[in-house]
């Protein structure tokens, strides 16, 4: 007897063990269901508690999504310019476009998380160039906020001063935990800038009253999910979801990052021609935070102290006459990033110069050298998207302190990266890299707050899987 097709049932490796939901046109954005034919398979399962509330996510935003009656409804709150709301059937968190292309792959994920703890519908800015990167991650909805959303005007002019900012409220005494009356919607402030009163958005009291507000503008440029770990009525929630807690970002980004048609031919193209025949490929991201442009001798030197003395590549010989005794010897290719080209071309001539000594060769590959950060152009965009991407398909990662660019590459890859420490006055760092604890990203500007005692705190020393990261002392991370 024939049964009938069941669209629920794709096969696990194809699903990404089941976090990719059925229902979309493959054609569309062609990504999504060819990942797992590049990437190999997770070594982490997704728990089934997390599928079944992304299932059930994807139910909500499917019901509250954009032209939805009770989006419609919660807008005329918006619009209706009262001082307070009325309970809607919908809340929604909005996240506004802000920061470089790592930074903000990092903050939709951190969005989304708040969303699922909170019961609330993400809608993301659409920027510039959101919708030329990323595909629709929900089946028969859209995550994109409509183009004609009251407050976009806004959104550039939202700062720590605006009257509807939630740190400003509090400091002036205009919302408090008691209140029954709430405002329609709240501009949140978490960039790394943000103050004291807006960091009480990590306290549970502050929680509670921003549960009542229909509407969240959220800026920020800093993966924030560490902190929601130190809140009390989030941590049994995150616990059940991701028993192994490091897989956060891993998980959330395979699920809602999907590169659009346009950057999947960037990703495919490059690997298939440069990297898909090598026997081993190491992704090497180089980014420097100096004053002037470089390459610098000591950036050099110390990534050639990383992958040598961390056995990440075969040293060379010094005797160019030994030639190797095999046709066929094992092949290397490196995939290396960086804004300029001088670091990988160096390392390439070294390697073509002289041979190895264990006969393997090593092929040094770095797509595009934008020379600077040119977030306004589509193309320069995508490139960058592609380049995390085609890191993130990397047997072993050296990625460099404080980026945010290689922590998406290792969140995504499921890879404990070598970390290049960021170097102080221009010297090459000892040791020159260290390897990562977890494949989290790393919080960049955590709040220091004991919300219960109501004063400053040590929070990486507060429970065991938030401890402070390994390029940024005072970050957190979750271990
Ligand atoms: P972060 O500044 O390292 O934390 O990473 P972001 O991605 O947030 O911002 C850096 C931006 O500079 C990227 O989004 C790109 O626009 C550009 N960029 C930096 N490094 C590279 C690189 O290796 N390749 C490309 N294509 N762009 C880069």
């Amino acid at each position: 007897e024939q049964s009938s097709v069941d669209h629920t049932a794709m096969p696990d490796d194809k699903s990404l063990g089941g976090l990719l939901p059925s229902g979309f046109d493959e054609a569309s954005c062609v990504s999504r269901y060819q990942s797992f034919m590049y990437r190999k398979a997770s070594p982490f399962k997704p728990s089934s508690y997390l599928l079944s509330k992304l299932r059930n996510y994807e139910e909500l935003h499917r019901r509250c999504g954009p032209g939805t009656q009770p989006y419609n409804e919660a807008l005329k709150q918006l619009k209706s310019h009262h001082k307070s709301a009325a309970p809607t059937e919908c809340n929604y968190i909005v996240w506004i476009s802000y920061s470089g292309l790592g930074n903000r792959i990092l903050t939709v994920a951190s969005a989304f998380l708040y969303a699922l703890l909170t019961n609330r519908v993400l809608l993301v800015d659409p920027g510039t160039d959101m919708t030329d990167l990323f595909c629709e991650p929900f089946p028969s909805t859209s995550w994109f906020l409509p183009g004609d959303f009251p407050l976009t005007k806004q959104f550039n002019s939202f700062n720590q001063k605006s009257p509807q900012c939630h740190g400003y409220m509090l400091k002036n005494n205009l919302l408090n935990v008691s209140m029954e009356r709430v405002p329609p919607y709240l501009y949140l402030h978490l960039g790394h800038d943000y103050n004291d009163h807006d960091k009480l958005f990590f306290c549970d009291e502050d929680q509670s009253l921003l549960g009542k507000v229909p509407w969240l503008i959220m800026r920020t440029d800093n993966y924030f999910v560490p902190s929601l770990y130190l809140l009390p009525s989030f941590e049994q929630e995150l616990h059940n979801l991701f028993h192994e807690k490091v897989t956060i970002f891993h998980h959330l980004g395979r699920y809602l990052f999907h590169p659009t048609n346009q950057v999947w031919g960037l990703i495919t193209r490059y690997y298939n021609a440069y990297l898909a025949r090598a026997d081993e490929r190491i992704g090497v991201q180089i980014r420097t935070f100096e004053d002037g442009r470089g390459p610098f001798p000591h950036v050099q030197e110390q990534i050639q102290a990383c992958l040598f003395k961390e056995k990440i590549l075969p040293q060379v010989s010094k005797d160019d006459s030994s030639i190797s005794s095999s046709k066929n010897p094992k092949s290397i290719a490196v995939l290396t990033t960086s804004l300029i080209s001088g670091y990988s071309e160096t390392m390439r001539d070294m390697y073509w110069e002289h041979p190895t000594v264990t006969g393997e060769v090593v092929g040094f590959y770095q797509p595009s050298h934008e020379e600077f950060q040119q977030s306004h152009k589509k193309m320069h965009n995508r490139k960058a998207w592609a380049e995390m991407y085609l890191l993130s398909l990397s047997d072993k990662l050296v990625t460099s302190a404080w980026s945010t660019f290689g922590y998406v590459a290792q969140g995504l890859g499921g890879l404990k990266p070598w970390i290049l420490y960021k170097p102080e006055n221009k010297k090459t760092p000892q040791p020159p890299c260290g390897r990562a604890m977890s494949i989290e990203p790393c919080f960049h500007a955590p709040p220091f707050w004991d919300c219960k005692a109501k004063r400053g705190t040590d929070t990486g020393k507060i429970v065991p899987h938030v401890i402070h990261c390994e390029d940024i002392s005072w970050g957190l991370k979750v271990f």
